[in-house]
């Protein structure tokens, strides 16, 4: 059994926090590879580390001077180093810092080192071999990742070590020049080393006891997801719930690889499994809840629209054309409607009307503003009837007037466009309908 395990940066926020993964890691034989965050925020207005690693080379680029800060990030990790009690300095790597900062290194070097630091401390505590991210995860010239070398410098490395720590979030071109994925990317370092090793599982280590079937802000206690889908997964983050970086899946998903959600804080909570596909029967019909604000409904009305040739492509291209992306498109027989981001829309909205009447020449546009659309995912949906009418009479109760439905055909999702100000209670009638009276 081979387990990689990556903490993000609250399980590394302080010594205290060190201390817990120490534990977790030594609890499990299996727990060979470590891919560890920067210290992220110890309390709700701290700064994480890799933020004050921005804010200071940001100072250095400019030319103003950055020291103080610096040294504060120098003290954060000083106050770990000391209360776990390690026989080590990082003076020789501050100073490198300083003079690559002076050398204008770049934003990602200096991001990256949060990572780095924060590895060699994790090594020496438990006594694992340190292997520099830099040298293992390769990205190309345009700053993407390059998988295949990648995949094979990890294996190469790694087979010579029983147990090694990898920093997360970073990597190198060939010519050593680093580069960072985005903000979270440490999910995609721990996913990139569990494929490379063949890992039987990767865990991911954070503050909460998995993903939640609906989000907390809304439903206070929201229940945890016990196994949930890669696709699944996909349409819930898709619809803003996020758990993992959206790029973190697809290493682990090719190899076959589950991924555990798990809390450093709550080690005995087994957590959410994310799995290829299950025959497990889920706790309830639907496993997730998700959903956004701020879209507006652009309805095209036109007598015979059905049988006229290219319409729909005329309208399309219109959204195209001004480089807007289309989130649904539900259509009846003589009306099509467009649900579009607001805030991309705004601006350009007069342009795309204006071509929309040019090339498509319909009877009538309406723009309806300020609406949420709500996914309703789970795989149960396919084979429990009478979900889709639970679903709206739960909505109708609510008093909540429903202005799209579009569902999937694979009958994984439902998708329901409400009003902006009915989101967070049709979010709870559907929690209430499919979770709470299941409990
Ligand atoms: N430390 C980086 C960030 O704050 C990467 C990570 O934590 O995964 O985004």
């Amino acid at each position: 059994m081979k387990k990689v395990v990556k903490f993000g940066g609250s399980s590394l926020a302080s010594a205290e926090q060190f201390a817990k993964v120490g534990a977790i890691i030594n609890a499990d034989e299996s727990r060979r590879y470590v891919v560890p965050s920067a210290p992220g925020k110890r309390f709700s207005d701290d700064t994480k580390i890799t933020d004050m690693l921005y804010q200071c080379y940001d100072l250095a680029e400019k030319g103003q001077a950055f020291n103080k800060v610096l040294s504060k990030i120098k003290d954060r990790y000083t106050e770990i180093i000391k209360g776990l009690k390690l026989d080590m300095s990082l003076d020789d790597d501050f100073e490198t810092i300083k003079k690559n900062f002076l050398a204008k290194a770049g934003s990602m070097y200096a991001a990256s080192r949060g990572e780095y630091l924060n590895g060699k401390i994790m090594a020496k505590y438990l006594g694992y071999e340190f292997v520099d991210a830099a040298n293992v995860i390769r990205f190309n010239k345009d700053c993407t990742l390059d998988t295949e070398t990648t995949n094979q410098l990890l294996k190469e490395r790694l087979t010579a070590y029983e147990k090694a720590v990898i920093p997360g979030f970073y990597g190198a071109m060939a010519n050593g020049t680093v580069v960072t994925f985005s903000r979270g990317g440490s999910d995609i370092t721990g996913s990139l080393v569990a494929k490379a090793v063949k890992a039987n599982l990767y865990e991911n280590w954070t503050d909460v006891s998995g993903c939640l079937v609906a989000d907390p802000r809304i439903i206070k206690d929201a229940e945890v997801i016990h196994t949930i889908t890669y696709t699944e997964l996909r349409e819930l983050a898709y619809m803003g719930a996020s758990v993992l970086h959206e790029d973190a899946i697809f290493p682990v998903r090719k190899a076959g690889i589950p991924i555990n959600i798990r809390n450093t804080n709550a080690p005995e909570d087994e957590g959410t499994m994310i799995v290829s596909d299950t025959c497990r029967v889920p706790r309830f019909t639907i496993t997730g809840i998700a959903g956004k604000k701020g879209f507006v409904a652009v309805n095209i009305e036109k007598d015979m629209m059905n049988s006229e040739i290219g319409f729909c492509r005329k309208v399309l291209t219109a959204f195209e054309d001004n480089n807007i992306s289309i989130e649904h498109m539900p259509s009846g027989i003589d009306t099509m409607t467009v649900f579009v981001h607001q805030d991309e829309f705004v601006e350009k909205e007069q342009q795309v009307i204006a071509q929309i009447q040019e090339d498509a020449n319909p009877d009538s546009i309406e723009l309806e503003s300020d609406l949420a659309l709500i996914a309703v995912v789970g795989r149960g949906m396919k084979s429990t009837r009478g979900t889709a009418g639970r679903l709206f009479s739960a909505l109708a109760h609510a008093h909540i007037n429903v202005k799209m439905i579009d569902q999937g055909s694979s009958e994984l999702n439902i998708i329901i466009g409400v009003r902006n100000e009915d989101f967070a209670d049709a979010i709870r009638a559907i929690y209430n309908i499919f979770v709470v009276a299941r409990l």
